[in-house]
């Protein structure tokens, strides 16, 4: 069949195209039916119903297509768009990966040269770009289910393979939420299983270092899980209570500050015993992370995170104080100083949380006396601010009278300029509240306190 011309479209094309725009679903697949809708059609620009469906940001569009078999690939975009690049626009991770899952080639360029992740940071999508660049594809994990070479055993066995991928591609590295990704699988919570595991996990951080186009983010990545691996080795060996006694041991806070010493110092055990010393991402990650005492910021987390997914403003997101996820929107209803994804992370952390709730809540009301007062006054600046203003418009204004000058546009605009300035000012400030209530979906601390005797404490 000849691939389809641009802007060759029939009615029902034409009308799919449309129903994806406005999100109908049920329509779309009805048209998908007809005998005259191609899926891979192409309208004046080049664009197929998968990229507009991408662009639009619309999830279940995109999974319809593809399971009509919409071509992932299509680079007939009169600027060189393919459906990831759209994706990477509209800024929907969960498309972005879904376009990666269905086998979207990443290291396309359009006509400027810039490829979907390049792209989705230009115009500020990291939550895309980290996506994109965590991608590790199935297939290359698939290759060591087969026996290779002498070998008479695959290296990684076939049942492993599912579960593995999905720890390599997370975006997640707090070694909590590593481990807890292991023990929901009891295929690889166990020892032998493990073992292989982290010995892929080395071949594939090899393979990284080793190959052309090296990739040392993603050897980095490959090295720091194995070696969480390895530590969960070591748990499920010597500790009865296995790898809940890792988790433990990473939440641990010290006495002063409840701050986890532990997970720390192994993370920073992991990057320095990354193998290939040579590596420009090492060395500026140990520069980073080196001169900071432990227990201040930033900690190895974050800089190893933010070295592996391009995650940039760190401080701007809530992370999960137990896992690390990001986009946590409870908090402890007591000191309001942590928060977590939901109870069940709250419930994890809450051993090592209650040590040091009450001091924290203390800090807490310290910060906000201090914060209400710097408020107020910033507002009696601003007060003033605006009444010298006035008082020198009003003088420059006299002045322009007395003078009848030739700059009178000038110096108007420049009274306009210093009451448009002391606008927006009032308007951050008070906004500031309003961001702050929307945390205030609280969970009940008392109900995690009453779960407590359940607990086997300590
Ligand atoms: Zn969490
Ligand atoms: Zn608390």
């Amino acid at each position: 069949m000849a691939p389809p011309k641009k802007g060759d479209l029939s009615e029902e094309e034409k009308e799919l195209l449309e129903v994806i725009g406005k999100g109908h679903i049920e329509e779309a697949a009805r048209l998908l039916g007809n005998k005259n809708v191609r899926v891979n059609c192409l309208d004046e620009h080049g664009m197929t119903p998968l990229m507009h469906a991408a662009y639009k940001g619309k999830v279940d569009m995109c999974k319809l297509l593809l399971q009509h078999g919409a071509d992932v690939n299509c680079n007939e975009h009169e600027h060189g768009y393919t459906a990831l690049m759209f994706a990477g626009l509209s800024g929907n991770k969960e498309i972005a990966w879904m376009m990666l899952e269905a086998g979207a080639d990443t290291d396309v360029v359009n006509s400027v040269g810039r490829t979907a992740a390049q792209m989705a940071a230009f115009v500020g999508q990291h939550d895309c770009v980290t996506v994109i660049n965590n991608f590790f594809p199935r297939e290359r994990l698939d290759y060591y289910t087969k026996p290779q070479g002498l070998d008479k055993e695959p290296k990684l066995p076939v049942k492993l393979a599912g579960p593995l991928h999905k720890i390599i591609t997370t975006t997640n590295l707090h070694p909590v939420k590593i481990v807890l990704l292991v023990k929901e699988n009891p295929l690889l919570a166990e020892v032998e299983a493990m073992q292989k595991c982290y010995k892929v996990l080395d071949l594939i951080c090899e393979k990284c270092m080793k190959q052309r186009d090296m990739n040392e983010v993603l050897a980095v990545k490959m090295h720091y899980i194995s070696c969480i691996f390895q530590k969960c080795i070591l748990f499920l060996k010597e500790r009865e209570d296995k790898l809940d006694g890792l988790i433990k041991s990473l939440l641990k806070g010290r006495d002063k500050d409840g701050f986890p010493v532990y997970q720390e110092k192994l993370i920073r055990e992991c990057i320095r015993k990354f193998p290939y010393c040579e590596a420009t991402l090492l060395q500026q990650l140990v520069r980073s992370i080196a001169p900071v005492e432990i227990g201040t910021d930033p900690t190895a987390f974050s800089v190893l995170t933010q070295a592996i997914t391009g995650q940039m403003g760190f401080g701007e997101a809530e992370f999960c104080t137990a896992c690390g996820e990001k986009g946590a929107a409870k908090r402890c209803s007591v000191c309001k100083m942590v928060i977590y994804c939901d109870q069940n992370c709250q419930k994890l952390h809450w051993f090592a949380h209650k040590k040091v709730c009450k001091m924290l809540k203390e800090t807490h009301e310290k910060l906000e006396l201090e914060a209400a007062k710097e408020r107020k006054e910033e507002e009696e600046m601003q007060k003033r601010e605006a009444i010298q203003a006035t008082e020198s418009a009003l003088a420059s204004e006299e002045q322009l009278v007395s003078e009848s000058g030739d700059n009178k546009e000038g110096e108007l605009n420049c009274g306009e300029d210093r009451t448009e300035q002391t606008i927006p000012s009032k308007e951050t400030s008070a906004a500031i509240p309003q961001a702050d209530s929307v945390f205030e979906a609280d969970i009940n601390l008392e109900d995690i306190a009453i779960a407590k005797p359940q607990e086997s404490e300590e």
